[in-house]
């Protein structure tokens, strides 16, 4: 079978000519990112079920099935991980890997602190590389800076922030030919950095496995037994039975992870497809979506001979992350791209196949119902748009000497894909049905690995941690719906 190559690009899915994946009902299933061992069987039951084995629910399973084991409460094999394919078959297997802490949405901040206790436990297997994430503004942002450089530091998170000149001297000393002219706050994040996307899902399969959880994959989530609840959770009830391709298991406890999938499961449990906002100013959005989807704009280049990106000093780079909101790209021809700077980028060799960078910029929003199947590279119609390559390629190169004249180097192929927002953009962490808690990040949580840490604490120790508490579901009606950003982007 041939897959349409519509774009005409040198690479599509996902590398090189690997053969196609499978096919439910006609349609292409992105695939696992890593090899399927010793996978087990659907039980008829189990004390927890956890739905998705992307970064949520794959960190949920191994920290509860060892919080279980160490603490006498329980066991691994009590926890069942369920996938539809397995790990990394969603946004997690195609996420570019970076680990920042740059919000404006202040409980993020503790968010990412736990999350950074679990990407530093275990570097190695998790691929972490804490080279940390130097993030750059006009003068525009410099109070957003002041601000969340204060309360990174006061979460535990430590930052440097400079300004003006010291802010060139400092991009200077990291790169001597760093273009500063823009560039007038700088915040450095020392925790930070990337991890590779394949390499952390194989270090928590097997972390998985180590700790005893039941990993099935290859088994579809159809639906959730509900008998009528305390009203404990957003839908009101409560799930007896996870229904599933392979037969209905029981369970006491479920965790969902779905990604882009998230909607389904929201209503399947009895989550509202809409409701009314309460923004802290107080004016009111009636009858808002509950969920728009965004489509990413990512891709990949090649370093070019005798370049790299490297400190001054030798070292693998920070992370880098820039927007200017006043200064527009150009493309060669004069015309204007974009009416401002908006990038990222990271060492990726691991993802690039060679010496190379990956990154991107702003996503764009689809609307309140998006083709979910196939996923990611698989999809023909949510792939970057046309005028991403030269766009990306034209800010590193507005950026740097050495990345000046980048396009050449950009990598033809497929990087798109999909997420599901929550109506401020910021995640949900939350019960839907009473013993039902849903971990919806708003496509922006590779990062967030303690997240399923914060959950399986939750779940063994009784105690919702304080962490978890402001994203709830019940901020948009109690007026303390997140939103506030000075920004371009829905992710701060
Ligand atoms: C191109 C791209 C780049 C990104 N870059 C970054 C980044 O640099 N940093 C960052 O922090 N975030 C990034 N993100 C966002 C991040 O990838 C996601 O927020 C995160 O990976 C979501 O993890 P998850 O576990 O919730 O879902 P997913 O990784 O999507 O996993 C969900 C899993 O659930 C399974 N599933 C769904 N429905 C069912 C069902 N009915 N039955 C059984 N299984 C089911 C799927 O097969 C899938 O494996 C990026 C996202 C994309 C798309």
């Amino acid at each position: 079978m041939n897959f349409p190559n519509l774009g005409g690009q040198n690479q599509w899915y996902p590398f090189m000519d690997r053969p196609l994946p499978e096919q439910v009902d006609g349609v292409l299933q992105n695939p696992a990112v890593v090899p399927l061992h010793n996978v087990d069987p659907l039980p008829p039951s189990a004390r927890y079920v956890v739905v998705g084995a992307g970064i949520h629910g794959m960190s949920t399973a191994y920290h509860l099935a060892m919080a279980l084991e160490k603490s006498g409460k329980g066991k691994g094999s009590d926890v069942v991980l369920i996938d539809k394919q397995g790990p990394g078959a969603g946004a997690t297997g195609l996420a570019c890997g970076c680990v920042r802490n740059l919000y404006m949405t202040g409980p993020l901040h503790s968010i990412l602190r736990a999350s950074v206790e679990v990407w530093e436990s275990d570097p190695v297997n998790f691929g972490f590389q804490q080279v940390g994430y130097v993030s750059i503004g006009e003068e525009n942002q410099t109070q957003d800076y002041i601000a969340l450089n204060q309360s990174q530091i006061d979460s535990g998170y430590p930052s440097d922030l400079y300004m003006g000149d010291d802010a060139h001297r400092f991009l200077t000393s990291l790169w001597p030919d760093f273009k500063t002219d823009k560039c007038d706050v700088v915040l450095h994040e020392h925790r930070s950095g990337y991890a590779g996307t394949h390499m952390v899902m194989w270090g928590l399969d097997q972390k998985c496995q180590q700790w005893g959880v039941q990993r099935v994959y290859g088994v579809e989530v159809t639906g959730y037994e509900l008998s009528s609840g305390s009203g404990g959770g957003v839908g009101g009830g409560s799930v007896t039975a996870v229904e599933t391709s392979a037969g209905t298991i029981s369970c006491e406890q479920v965790v969902v992870g779905a990604g882009a999938w998230t909607p389904r499961h929201w209503e399947w449990l009895g989550g509202p497809n809409t409701l009314d906002i309460v923004y802290p100013d107080g004016h009111v959005a009636v009858d808002h979506a509950m969920w728009t989807y965004w489509r990413l704009l990512e891709g990949e280049v090649w370093m070019p001979p005798g370049v790299d990106y490297r400190t001054a000093d030798g070292k693998d780079a920070p992370v880098l992350h820039v927007e200017l909101m006043n200064t527009p790209v150009y493309g060669d021809d004069g015309e204007m791209i974009q009416d401002h700077v908006y990038t990222y980028t990271r060492y990726a060799a691991e993802r690039v196949g060679a010496p190379g960078l990956q990154g991107g910029t702003i996503p764009i929003p689809i609307g309140d119902s998006a083709q979910v199947e196939p996923y990611g590279h698989l999809s023909d119609l949510y792939q970057a748009d046309d005028w991403f390559p030269e766009y990306y390629c034209k800010t590193l190169g507005m950026l740097f000497k050495r990345f000046e004249n980048l396009e050449p180097y950009f990598k033809q192929r497929r990087n798109g894909g999909i997420g599901a927002f929550t109506p401020d953009n910021v995640p949900i962490f939350d019960h839907v049905a009473d013993n039902a808690f849903v971990i919806a990040d708003s496509n922006h949580g590779f990062k967030m690995i303690g997240v399923g840490k914060l959950t399986a604490d939750m779940l063994v120790g009784g105690t919702k941690p304080w962490e978890l508490e402001p994203f709830t579901f019940g901020r948009f009606a109690a007026g303390t719906t997140f939103g506030d950003r000075n920004s371009n982007c829905p992710w701060v």
